[in-house]
Formats: C-alpha cells, sequence, structure tokens
C-alpha cells in the first residue's frame, strides 16, 4: 500500500502495541507508525519524521490521554540519550512488556502457539544496578564532559549523573573530567581524530573498583589523574591506563598499562570468587545475575552422576556453579583472556572437575562429540546472534537430554528454540530475568529436554505413546491430550508434564522412560494448573 502519511505531517493515533526496541506503535489507515516514547493504549500526537515503504516514525509531540503506566522519568536527560528505553513507564509495566516481547518472538519466529512464559523476574530496587559504566568523552561550550550517546548516533549528552550506574562509575567519570578541565587535556573528537582523552571504564565489583581511562596515546599528569580516581572512589584497586590511537569506535585499543594498584578485581558470585580481567565479559546486573545464573543451573537438574558442557562459558561463572552439582564440567568460550581466568578461577576456588576449552562453540562441541564424549546435559549462553547450527547440531548429538539456553536476545532465542525443537527438544518453561531494568533488553533462561533417546534404559528409539505400554487399553497420545489441554484451558502443555501426571497416575512407570540415575535427583516439575488441565483431559479421555 502507498504510504496515507507524508513526512512533517502531524497525526492524532491511538498506540496500540510496542517495538522491541520499546518505541510505542499504532495504524494510521492501517500503515504502522513508530512512535518513540508512546506508551500502549495511549492516544498521542505525532509528527512524521520517515515515511518508509512499510512504516513511518512519528516524533511525539503530544499525549493527549496518557496510560496510567506513564511515569515521570527518574533521570533529567531520558528523552535525549540512548542509554535507557522504558524510563516513562511503571517499573511493573515495564516488566509485562518484556515478558510480551518473549512470547511474541516464541511465537512469531519460533513457530509455538501458546507457549508459557513465566513473568519476569523483577528487581526490589531497580536503580544503580549496572556494575560496569563506559563513558566517552566530548567538549561542550570549551569544557571537556562526560556523557552518553543520543539514541543512534555519537552525539555525546552531558549526563552528570547516570541512575542505572554505580556511584563509583559517576565519581570516577567527574574525576576524570575534572582532571582534563584542570590541566587542559582535550577529549577527543571522533569527526576530526584529534583530541587525547576518549573513555572512562569502571568496574565496580563485590572486591572493589577497577577503572579504566583511554586516551589516544600518551599520559600526562599521570600522578594528578591518580589522586584524583582515588579521592572520588575509595573502593578503587586498580587504575589502568589504555592507549587507542585508531580511529574506531571500538573502546579499547591493544596496549594496556597498570598505572597504580592491581591488576584484576574479583568479583562473588554464587559463592565464588571470580577474578575478572578488562577483556572478559562479566554480566553487569549482580542481583539479577545470581537470581539468573540459578534459574539456569538448578533448571538441569543435575546430579553428582552426570557430565555437562558450558557453551559460551566466559570466565567460567556458570560453569563452575554446575560443576559444583555435576561430575564432571566442560566450559567452551573463544576469548583467550576469558579462558585464562576460567581456568585461574577454577584453581583458586578448589574446583577440580571443570576443564576448559578455548575455541568457538561451534567447532569444539562437534569435535568432543566425534571423539565420543558425551553430556547429560548442556547449559548454553550465546551473544546477541544466538548459536551457530553446527553448535545447535551437536548439542543435539551429544547425548544430552536436558538445556538451559540463556540468551540476551528474544528473536536469536526463537529461531534457535525451534532448531532445537526440530532435534526433539520440548520446551519445559521459558524465565525472563530483568537484567536491564529501563532499557528494553531481555535476558531469558529457557529450559528443555528430551524424553526418548533416553540412554540408560530404553536402548531403541521409541515413540512417547510406544512407551506407554501399560494401558494401552485406555489411552489418548500425548498430542490428543496436549490439543485438548489446549482447546480447554488455552494453554500449552509439554510432553513431560503429560508423562509426569501419567507416572503420578500409575499410568506410565518411571522405568520407562527418562529415568535420572539417583533416585534424589529432580525433573523439572509440573505446574500444578497444569497438572489439573491434563488430569482433566485424562478423565475426558477415560485414563483416570
Ligand atoms: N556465560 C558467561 C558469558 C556469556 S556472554 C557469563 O555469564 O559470564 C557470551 C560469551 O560467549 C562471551 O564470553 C563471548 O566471548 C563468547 N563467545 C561469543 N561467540 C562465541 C563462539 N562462537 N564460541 C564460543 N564463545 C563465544
Amino acid at each position: 500500500m502507498s504510504a496515507p502519511v507524508k513526512k512533517n505531517d502531524e497525526i492524532t493515533l491511538l498506540i496500540t502495541g510496542m517495538s522491541s526496541e520499546g518505541h510505542g506503535i499504532g495504524r494510521y489507515e492501517g500503515f504502522a507508525v513508530f512512535v518513540p516514547y508512546a506508551l500502549v493504549g495511549e492516544t498521542v500526537k505525532a509528527h512524521i519524521i520517515k515515511v518508509a515503504s512499510s512504516y513511518a516514525v512519528g516524533k511525539l509531540v503530544e499525549v493527549t490521554e496518557p496510560s496510567s503506566d506513564r511515569r515521570e522519568p527518574a533521570c533529567s536527560v531520558f528523552f535525549k540519550c540512548g542509554g535507557c528505553a522504558l524510563m516513562h513507564m511503571s517499573y511493573e509495566a515495564q516488566l509485562e512488556y518484556k515478558r510480551n516481547i518473549v512470547r511474541d518472538a516464541l511465537e512469531r519466529i519460533g513457530g509455538f502457539q501458546g507457549v508459557d512464559v513465566s513473568p519476569v523476574v523483577g528487581m526490589d530496587d531497580p536503580y544503580r544496578y549496572r556494575n560496569k559504566g563506559s563513558f566517552p568523552f566530548g567538549e561542550q561550550d570549551g569544557r571537556v564532559v562526560w556523557g552518553l550517546y543520543a539514541p543512534k548516533s555519537h552525539r555525546l549528552i552531558d549526563v552528570n549523573d547516570c541512575v542505572i550506574e554505580s556511584s563509583a562509575a559517576v565519581n570516577a567519570a567527574n574525576a576524570v573530567s575534572k582532571w582534563a578541565n584542570g590541566f587542559g587535556v582535550p577529549a577527543y573528537n571522533e569527526l576530526t581524530g584529534k583530541g587525547v582523552l576518549r573513555h572512562v571504564v569502571t568496574r565496580s565489583l563485590t572486591g572493589g573498583s577497577a577503572v579504566s581511562v583511554v586516551t589516544t596515546g600518551k599520559l600526562p599528569n599521570k600522578e594528578a589523574l591518580v589522586n584524583e580516581i582515588r579521592s572520588a572512589v575509595p573502593d578503587v584497586k586498580s587504575i589502568t591506563h589504555n592507549i587507542n590511537p585508531n580511529v574506531t569506535n571500538v573502546i579499547f585499543g591493544k596496549v594496556t598499562r597498570l598505572i597504580w594498584g592491581e591488576g584484576a578485581v574479583r568479583q562473588t558470585i554464587g559463592g565464588f570468587d571470580f577474578s575478572v580481567s578488562a577483556e572478559s565479559f562479566l554480566q553487569v546486573n549482580p542481583v539479577q545475575t545470581e537470581k539468573l545464573y540459578s534459574l539456569a543451573v538448578d533448571g538441569l537438574g543435575l546430579t553428582e552422576d552426570m557430565s555437562v558442557c558450558d557453551l559460551y562459558c566466559g570466565i567460567g561463572t556458570i560453569t563452575l556453579m554446575l560443576a559444583k552439582k555435576a561430575s564432571h564440567a566442560v566450559g567452551v568460550e573463544y576469548v583467550p583472556k576469558a579462558i585464562a581466568d576460567a581456568k585461574a578461577n577454577a584453581e583458586r576456588n578448589g574446583v577440580g572437575n571443570a576443564e576448559f576449552y578455548c575455541g568457538t562453540a561451534e567447532s569444539i562441541l562437534p569435535r568432543l562429540v566425534a571423539e565420543g564424549r558425551q553430556f547429560d546435559a548442556i547449559s548454553l549462553d550465546p551473544p546477541r546472534k544466538g548459536a551457530e547450527p553446527e553448535a545447535l547440531k551437536a548439542v543435539a548429538a551429544c547425548g544430552a537430554r536436558r538445556i538451559a539456553y540463556v540468551s540476551c536476545n528474544p528473536a536469536t532465542l526463537a529461531r534457535d528454540l525451534k532448531i532445537l525443537a526440530g532435534y526433539g527438544f520440548t520446551i519445559d518453561s521459558v524465565r525472563p530475568v530483568d537484567m536491564f531494568p529501563h532499557t528494553a533488553h531481555i535476558e531469558t533462561v529457557c529450559l528443555l529436554s528430551k524424553l526418548h533417546e533416553a540412554k540408560h534404559h530404553v536402548n531403541v528409539k521409541l515413540d512417547m505413546d510406544e512407551l506407554d505400554f501399560t494401558s494401552a487399553e485406555a489411552k489418548a497420545t500425548y498430542k490428543e491430550i496436549e490439543e485438548w489441554v489446549q482447546e480447554h484451558y488455552g494453554f500449552h502443555v509439554t510432553n513431560l508434564n503429560i508423562a509426569q501426571v501419567k507416572q503420578k497416575h500409575g499410568i506410565i512407570e518411571r522405568e520407562n522412560y527418562n529415568k535420572p540415575k539417583s533416585e534424589n535427583s529432580r525433573q523439572p516439575g509440573c505446574p500444578e494448573e497444569k497438572v489439573k488441565a491434563i488430569e482433566d483431559a485424562m478423565r475426558h479421555f477415560q485414563m483416570i
């Protein structure tokens, strides 16, 4: 259809949805119009600033009918800065929005209709949660300032404070600006390539803070800089200088020099003590990280005789937690420095049953499988682009019956789950965790399992229904039960859910499927509402 709007039109629009970037979406004569900062249910006036073939973008001019979810942002530059996207929404509404985005991706991209997405695990206090602050410098009115970039641009917004950052990161940035203004050290200008001071990166961890100052070359007045940072950040343990002379938006250059204190700082996670070097990935929200990792690690239901492989393991955070519950854990990661950290972390924490491989998940796991290695469970935590098909193929071939997939991108999660479903895995639970309050980013833990191919108990591949031989006279197929529940209760139940209820009623013997190797090991439980629905279906089919 040709666009019913043109640039500079001012339109009135009812907002009916929200994009994965947190922008309001309305339909103007059927044509999609995106309006940043508009909320679902609101009627707004929007000034059209862009018209593409299938959508337009409008700038919010006025909210004529506000949503009850609308809030005054806790930050004065929220509407200018590109750091946060949802601060104009109540926190409860942010969580519900994120749940919907995950559900929508699973349905649209993954093809999982009616999938049960649990409520998002939120924070009690969703401010000052970040343990890593990374701020560029610029010049405004002849002074050096630090800040964040405007949405989708490299225009610096002078922020003064950032309410989702640690105080250490804000104080360090103010200290470095003060030093630069005091000694006339010019900020780097991306357009001209001139200037000296580029970034300040602060990690604020349980073992203290680490501040890294990035410049294009030599560091003038080094001692004054160290003093300024030490007095502004009392718990600082490490100050480094990184040199980045390149015309790039990559923050760090190749050379890092320690100018004060220790080389790495420590973070306690899940009872382990981790050393984190600047090059290694570390989750930025420590409070939520504990919850995220527990959901993944506990969700696998490991027992002491099980082996597990942790793909995309970084410095081995999840790997060590898994190793504690399993007979053996293998971690795979492609950044050499992170693997060095992971090995040192295992040793420092006295974890003797973890082994690490440096290389891509898509090359290492297929190789291990080809060498005959098998695993009972897999945990994977890939970057935003998700897992490579080769890695997923190896996950399916390695003997694992349970998977914990930790994802920071619902779209690639949905794509990969569809591939795993094709290999016979079913989704047992989907639980988003809010690692990044006030931004549109979403982290999700998805637990999957595979019922057939139970290695030690059933040697031939059987259908679920063939396994279910004890009640041949009265039985509906798994698919019939699943469809009946969907129709009468409006939600999806998995084969595992059905098998668990059948087992509860003695219809299917535990011996016949997926038996955990130790009696006290846990199967992921079937939620009470699902048990009821399945029992209802079984009554309908006269099985009980
Ligand atoms: N599980 C870790 C790290 C997760 S972030 C934690 O929670 O701390 C994703 C990690 O995957 C990063 O450390 C990144 O370096 C690594 N990575 C990215 N692509 C990879 C690939 N193809 N193979 C292996 N590791 C990869």
